[in-house]
């Protein structure tokens, strides 16, 4: 049949400190363009000229301080202006924390010890839809707009904003986050974990965070410019019970000194000493059924290879079984069944390395390719980069694989998951 007709191009007039709120479809594009005035989406100002396409999907705000028009071309899901937004809250924030900022670089300068010259660690906590990603996105950009380069640091192995679902990772932000590309992707430091949930292997998660936050130490003991501007941490939507103890065990790990807390007063008590600053929720965050995780799940997997605008064309490979060795980190039941040693009790040890044998189970499943030289260096080393398994040929005893590059694999050690994504 005909597709809807385009509405045509429509211009808002938003009145200071209000914003225009748009969800993009999945397959309709859209645009955006600043007509007069000054706005930003979550952060990031718009570019004074000239149309920015808004990546399928999204649910953006475009919020003006001072006034603005703004014109949308395209088709929509849903468009409305709203003028209650908690944007003068969060940039109050911002400012306390760019005054921490501005007393560690002076610490730094003087020679003051690492305590001092250590600029704020804010983790920012809550339950799902709480906005928790867009206020750090947020935090970061405004920072980076004042020059600084704060680390950004994301927990969230369901709603991941660096790399793929499974990953604990971090990466520095030195300009304000772009419209289309989002994180930037140069150097993320990647620790793989597998799955989408903490309770397959908590123990796994809690040392990979550990490894992650020893590295971020060591470079920031040698670095006082990305040690000044410290840390925004995202977390996972899970609160209570054992989401709630990762929490803590966030906090100290990466020993944040600033807790931002979205719709929740949990943490004022466990953690006396920590400034715990409440903060509400935007009416604009929009709520996400499971359904709808699993689905960005999967098209957060099928970016990496594809990229966000289908614009990235990824490489088909086949290596000899014998090429590579699997892994996979830890026993636990919910392990998924390729990832069972050969004819293996499942272990209890969970951060204990088993090697895997490459089965048909793989088929669909990603892979991270790890820059361990040797298996047990696979738990305390970062990844590379991740292959989706397309076809498992036993008797020729051959692996197909998709890779966003060319040419042969960084490393022989991978390191199996839970995650899968099906070509459509
Ligand atoms: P989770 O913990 O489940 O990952 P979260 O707390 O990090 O969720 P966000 O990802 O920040 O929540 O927000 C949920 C969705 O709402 C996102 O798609 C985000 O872009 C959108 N959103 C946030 N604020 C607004 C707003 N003011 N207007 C429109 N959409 C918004």
């Amino acid at each position: 049949g005909a597709a809807a007709a385009a509405p045509p191009p429509r211009q808002y007039k938003l009145a200071p400190q209000s914003e225009l709120r748009v969800e993009v479809l999945p397959d309709s594009p859209l645009r955006v363009r600043l007509v007069a005035g000054t706005a930003e989406i979550f952060g990031t100002e718009l570019p004074p000229e000239g149309w920015v396409p808004v990546p399928p999907r999204s649910k953006i705000a475009i919020f003006t301080w001072h006034g603005a028009t703004v014109e949308l071309d395209g088709v929509s899901e849903s468009e409305y202006t709203s003028d209650e937004t908690p944007m003068v809250i969060y940039v109050n924030t911002h400012a306390i924390l760019d005054a921490r900022r501005a007393r560690a670089r002076v610490a730094a300068v003087q020679g003051g010890d690492l305590e001092a010259s250590q600029g704020p660690r804010v983790i920012v906590v809550g339950p799902t839809d709480s906005g928790k990603s867009t206020l750090c996105k947020m935090l970061l950009s405004w920072a980076a707009k004042l020059g600084w380069k704060p680390t950004y640091v994301d927990l969230d192995i369901g709603q991941g904003s660096i790399t793929i679902p499974g990953c604990i990772s971090a990466t520095p932000i030195e300009k304000p986050i772009d419209i289309v590309d989002g994180i930037p992707l140069e150097m993320p430091l990647v620790y793989f974990y597998g799955h989408p949930n903490p309770s397959i292997n908590a123990d796994a998660y809690k040392v990979l965070m550990k490894e992650l936050a020893k590295t971020l130490e060591k470079q920031f003991s040698g670095n006082a410019e990305s040690r000044a501007a410290g840390m925004v941490i995202n977390t996972m939507g899970w609160v209570e019970g054992l989401g709630y103890e990762l929490l803590l065990n966030a906090i100290d790990t990466f020993k944040a000194n600033v807790v931002l807390e979205k719709l929740w007063k949990m943490l004022k008590d466990a953690k006396p000493n920590i400034d715990v600053v409440k903060l509400h929720k935007s009416e604009g965050v929009v709520l996400r059924n499971s359904k709808y995780r699993q689905r960005t799940r999967s098209f957060r997997i099928k970016e990496y290879f594809y990229g966000i605008a289908n614009d990235l064309a990824p490489h088909s490979n086949i290596v000899n079984f014998s090429d590579v060795s699997v892994y996979r980190i830890g026993g636990g039941h919910q392990a998924p069944r390729s990832a069972l040693p050969i004819g293996a009790e499942p272990v209890a040890d969970p951060t204990r390395l088993v090697a895997v044998n490459i089965s048909t189970d793989m088929i669909h499943t990603v892979l991270a390719v790890s820059y361990a030289k040797e298996p047990d260096e696979i738990i305390s080393s970062n990844v590379a980069g991740f292959i989706h398994v397309t076809d498992v040929d036993i008797q020729r005893k051959k692996l197909t694989y998709i890779a966003p590059c060319p040419g042969d694999l960084p490393s022989r050690l991978l390191i199996a998951s839970s995650l899968t994504w099906y070509e459509a």
